[in-house]
């Protein structure tokens, strides 16, 4: 396999601990190993799959733009774009969509998910974009020709179905074009939401479900206080919630405190979770103000920032109209 990588993320909202947990600080780490050919990518057409408001939508790419350089992307190691300013996404998604079966699309959890959170809402409509969404993650892959992708688990099974898109082109057109893309995960593939743990922490089910990667300190603690620990489980387990705010101290490399909780809770008798979300809550300080300050650094130079976008994409179009080209002559297309 290649040494390939390729992820990205949706400009929906605040960028939160489990964003990096279960994939940024993936992507830091593989940049930094000089190992892998990264490029990693604000794709802000996904986030045009559930209704939005246009200003924001713009307002929330730039700002997570500026959000992965904070949290250690470096565009000098990586490529670091916005999905839309390289049109070959756009493209290669519709030559997907032609090679990608109903049937396998109709069976996508997430699709399922998300237009069950739209019910109810007064703006509800589910676009056939949404259905489409996984083709077009397909092609963000495919088009660097990815063989490694660090996501958190929510995104196996659209991972899945990449693999089942290059595998038929290949099949179709000969010449074993794709890889088939491999899920990179972390220790940390899932956290819960702090105020639901019977779902994942997500931009979209709201601030009370998340810790942001920058947020301050008053509204860490706060949320990390209220978090909801058990969740009907039996008395003799350790609650979902808990068990979730365990995990994150491990994610922030505090195992041996972690392992000190588990060893008292292991007991059951009457669990304390007052000092666990202390602990917590002062892991999660440590790591908000430091993303905090070096964001402020960065965000200052508005220039730099845009010189930045417009780079990052004129490096991934290099690699993405090259795929196009050969894509083009393998499925019939005239040449451009
Ligand atoms: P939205 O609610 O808009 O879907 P999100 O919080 O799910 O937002 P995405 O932009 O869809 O974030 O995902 C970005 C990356 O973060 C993906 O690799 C995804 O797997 C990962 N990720 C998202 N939520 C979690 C989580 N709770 N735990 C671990 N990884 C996560
Ligand atoms: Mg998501």
């Amino acid at each position: 396999m290649n040494k390939i990588v390729f992820s990205g993320i949706q400009p929906t909202g605040e960028l939160h601990i489990g964003n990096y947990f279960g994939a940024v600080a993936n992507w830091v780490r593989i940049q930094n190993s000089g190992e892998y050919d990264a490029t990693y990518c604000v794709v802000d057409m996904h986030a045009m799959t559930m209704p939005y408001d246009p200003p924001t939508l713009r307002k929330n790419t730039e700002g997570l733009f500026i959000d992965l350089l904070a949290a250690g992307l470096d565009p000098a190691k990586s490529t670091v774009f916005i999905q839309s300013l390289v049109p070959e996404h756009a493209e290669l998604q519709w030559i997907f969509s032609c090679i990608c079966s109903f049937g396998d699309l109709t069976r996508q959890v997430t699709f399922k998910e998300k237009s069950e959170q739209l019910e109810g809402r007064q703006d509800a409509f589910v676009s056939a974009g949404l259905f489409n969404y996984p083709v077009l993650q397909a092609a963000d892959i495919l088009l660097y020709r990815a063989g490694f992708v660090p996501v958190g688990k929510d995104q196996e099974q659209h991972l899945e179905l990449s693999r089942t898109i290059a595998n038929r082109f290949n099949r179709t057109f000969g010449h074993e074009y794709f890889p088939e893309p491999a899920v990179l995960a972390t220790e940390t593939p899932k956290l819960l939401s702090l105020n639901d743990p019977t779902r994942k922490m997500s931009k979209s089910l709201g601030p009370k479900s998340y810790v942001a990667l920058f947020e301050d300190e008053k509204n860490v603690r706060s949320k990390i206080r209220s978090a909801i620990t058990d969740t009907g489980e039996p008395a003799s387990e350790i609650g979902a919630g808990a068990l979730n705010l365990l995990g994150l101290l491990r994610a922030t490399g505090r195992a041996d405190v972690a392992a000190a909780f588990e060893t008292e809770y292991a007991t059951g008798e009457q669990r304390r979770y007052a000092p666990l979300k202390d602990a917590v809550a002062d892991a999660m300080v440590d790591l908000t103000a430091g993303f905090r300050a070096r964001r402020a650094e960065i965000a200052g130079d508005k220039d730099a920032i845009r010189r930045l976008m417009y780079e990052g994409a004129e490096k991934a179009r290099v690699v993405a109209s090259q795929t196009i080209k050969d894509v083009r002559r393998l499925v019939g297309l005239p040449r451009r």
